[in-house]
């Protein structure tokens, strides 16, 4: 890109920031800590459901050395809802390394970052320039679909050679200071103007006058994408099962999808009455009632789960079925309870509210 263009978006994006950047909580005070936290909550996620999570993780673990000392179960209360439960595990794993290995302090350096588990070319980019000024380029999702709209380029961004020629074009738009505010720019217009999924508001933006894309009328069909894979459609049955204002959860297992978590009894397919009573029988629960539960379904990145319940009220069973038995209070305050199973925790609590009301 000649200079006088590269000066030009340098200028503008910088005095468009300054004078419009969102309010966020992270943005205020950007210690290395608390940007690259904040960068690890935000992948996948939007900005208004991260703040607040954002601040309760801070009243909890304010510091590096915090994290590195959280229990478990707590960091995964804290992360309860977000989803893509290894961000969380990684960033715990990664404070300890900073902890016993960096000299207790999160680098400025991208190759000491991209050694922390959890953290690769965008995060290590983000945290390296926007935390100590140093000039990287920080491109994610945003960003790429900027750049290739100011440039109309249509190659296929899934491609990671376009996604590495896309850092060194961003490199060379780098100024040589304010460069953590250029790359929050690059990513604040392409969240709020630049938008995804059909038109850029062209008319509010700052580099209108400079961009390819919408010099050419092609902007609204950039970036290209290749096509995504099909999500695997699961079936699964839930075992609402309660025992008194008690419900049964047990925990996942260590390793692979939502590992560590608690959840509800479940098994593969959708099981009639019949085979949920052998099933029943096969836990040790020998007397019990069955009536049908709400459906529900859940999208992970690369699957879908199609769930069906059934709620089962629990009058006889042996001493050691294979789950804890957890009431209200327990599961808010003490269990992490992921995404997927939350609608039907919260069918247990309306049932349990209205056999409450009943009794009045
Ligand atoms: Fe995006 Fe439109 Fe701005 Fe180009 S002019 S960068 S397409 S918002």
């Amino acid at each position: 890109m000649e200079l006088k263009k590269r000066e030009f978006i340098q200028i503008e994006l910088l005095s468009w920031y300054d004078k419009g950047a969102r309010i966020l909580p992270w943005r205020d005070n950007p210690s290395p800590y608390r940007v690259w936290v904040s960068e690890i909550m935000l992948q996948q996620t939007r900005v208004d459901t991260v703040k607040g999570y954002f601040e309760r993780f801070m009243a909890a673990a304010p510091t590096v050395s915090a994290l590195a000392q959280l229990p478990d179960e707590q960091l995964m209360k804290l992360w309860e809802g977000l989803g893509y439960y290894s961000r969380a595990r990684n960033l715990k794993k990664a404070a300890v390394i900073i902890m016993d290995e960096y000299n207790r302090v999160v680098p400025g350096d991208i190759e000491l970052l991209k050694k922390l588990p959890g953290i690769g070319p965008y995060t290590s980019g983000a945290v390296a320039s926007i935390a100590y000024g140093v000039r990287v380029p920080a491109v994610d999702g945003n960003v790429l679909r900027v750049i290739s709209r100011l440039l109309a380029a249509g190659d296929d961004i899934a491609d990671p050679k376009v996604k590495r020629s896309i850092e060194d074009q961003v490199l060379e738009l780098l100024p040589d200071r304010a460069v953590g505010a250029f790359n929050q720019a690059l990513m604040e217009l392409g969240a709020t103007v630049c938008i995804p999924n059909g038109a850029p508001k062209c008319q509010e933006c700052p580099v209108q006058s400079v961009c390819e894309g919408h010099l050419q009328g092609i902007a609204e069909v950039l970036p290209v994408k290749g096509s995504k894979k099909e999500r695997r459609i699961e079936h699964k049955t839930i075992f609402i099962l309660q025992a008194q204002d008690c419900i049964a959860i047990r925990k996942r297992q260590s390793k692979g999808l939502l590992a560590g978590l608690w959840e509800l009894p479940n098994e593969e397919g959708w099981l009639t009455k019949r085979e949920v009573m052998d099933k029943l029988r096969e836990w040790g629960i020998e007397d019990s009632t069955i009536h049908d539960g709400r459906s529900g379904k859940h999208i992970f990145s690369h699957r879908e789960w199609h769930m069906i319940s059934y709620v089962i009220t629990i009058k006889k069973m042996s001493s050691n079925i294979p789950f804890i038995l957890a009431d209200q209070t327990d599961i808010r305050e003490n269990y992490s309870i992921p995404t997927a199973f939350k609608a039907f925790v919260e069918f247990w609590n309306q049932a349990l509210m209205n056999v409450e009301a009943s009794l009045l």
